[in-house]
């Protein structure tokens, strides 16, 4: 009997749909070259759930989500639901789907294709073989700590709290580690120890779990310091660990070494094995329907997907591999390419990564 998964598509509003489409003929592809079966289940959110349900997140998607192995997601929002209140705008789904899911840590590989090397902002020399992933606590500090706002002394003032249980570091700090075992053995935890409680404690915690991974290097950075390393010296990193604002930050400095927004993947991970897989962009209205956005960051989403959730590993590799292999070939859409005479479609391009996917091996 072939080995069976469930996942969950959500293709949610604007290019959603259309990369998506390309995320799914390789599953289709990997199911028959690795003798595995995917039971896709579509469901709504964002937009198009607000459309047809009168809500975000409809019970029926969640519930489906949480009897799944692995969720992934195209993108959700768009100008129509812009005016909306608070409770109905597309937004509001993402995070309730992550509290749904019990979902803690969000995963963002910067890792720069040789072919794409000329697209980095910095220089080729100190690019070359970036490979990084970011580990970032995703559901407390001080995004989801107390807010206040009042008068004082006649000024207004507020406040943001922010505040960390330590089971709150334990999980992605584990997390984190447990990633490194999978690449380098390497971890840097990045906080703000020479001024943060809460940092104080991160550290702590982080040197407490470090001794039940013995195989795996870790070093304290703080954050400024951090800041400063991803220009200067990227190559030095493997695994990067960090709390919600600082994450929230690095991830996107980092994944600026590698180029188009349309490249980079990640996924969102509670306790186990389930994740959610999104790529890192928006819905993009300005040119959905067209044919033209580039599928890559979703293709990368699933294959974290195959590595992280559903273990295969092999099939993971060979997808990584394809996708380099494209780029390697010249083949763009628009955002990466040249000239517009030199783009090829959203279709395009994903026709061209399964089929070099299908080589592999
Ligand atoms: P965006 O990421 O959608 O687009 C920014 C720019 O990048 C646009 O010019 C777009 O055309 C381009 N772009 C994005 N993805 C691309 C791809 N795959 N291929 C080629 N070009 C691509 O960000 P935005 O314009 O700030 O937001 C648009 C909508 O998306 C808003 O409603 C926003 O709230 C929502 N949004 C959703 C998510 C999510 O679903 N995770 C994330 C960010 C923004």
């Amino acid at each position: 009997m072939d080995k069976e998964f469930q996942i969950v598509i959500l293709p949610g509003d604007g290019i959603g749909p259309e990369i998506m489409e390309e995320a799914v003929k390789l599953l289709r592809n990997v199911e028959e070259k690795e003798g595995v079966r995917f039971h896709l289940s579509y469901e709504r959110i964002g937009g198009d759930a607000i459309d047809h349900d009168g809500t975000p997140l409809p019970e029926q998607t969640l519930n489906r989500c949480r009897e799944a192995d692995a969720v992934l997601l195209g993108a959700v929002g768009g100008p129509k639901w812009d005016d909306n209140p608070p409770e109905l705008r597309p937004e509001k789904g993402l995070l309730a789907i992550r509290k749904g899911l019990d979902i803690f840590a969000n995963l963002r590989p910067a890792f720069l294709y040789d072919a794409m090397k000329s697209v980095s902002s910095l220089k080729e020399e100190v690019v070359r073989g970036v490979d990084i992933m970011v580990v970032r606590e995703l559901t407390g500090g001080i995004y989801f700590g107390e807010k206040t706002r009042e008068t004082v002394n006649g000024q207004e003032m507020a406040t943001d709290k922010l505040s960390y249980t330590e089971q709150e570091i334990e999980r992605v700090v584990r997390q984190a580690f447990e990633i490194a075992r999978k690449r380098k053995n390497f971890v840097t935890s990045v906080d703000k120890a020479n001024v943060l409680e809460s940092s104080r404690l991160w550290r702590s915690v982080v040197d407490r779990v470090a001794k039940d991974y013995p195989d795996v290097q870790y070093q304290h950075m703080l954050v400024d310091a951090c800041a400063m390393e991803i220009i200067r010296s990227p190559r030095q990193f493997d695994v990067i660990v960090t709390e919600n604002m600082f994450g929230d930050i690095l991830s996107d400095e980092a994944s600026m070494l590698t180029g188009s927004i349309g490249m980079l993947p990640s996924a969102s991970m509670g306790d186990g094995t389930f994740g959610l897989y999104e790529p890192v962009h928006g819905s993009a209205p300005d040119i959905a329907g067209e044919n033209i956005a580039n599928p890559v960051a979703t293709i990368l989403s699933t294959a974290m997907m195959l590595r992280y959730s559903l273990g295969l590993t092999r099939a993971a590799d060979e997808v990584d591999r394809a996708v380099e292999e494209v780029l390697q070939s010249g083949v763009r859409t628009m955002d990466i390419a040249e000239s517009r005479e030199q783009a090829v479609t959203t279709s395009e391009m994903g026709d061209q990564i399964v089929a070099a996917y299908r080589k592999q091996g």
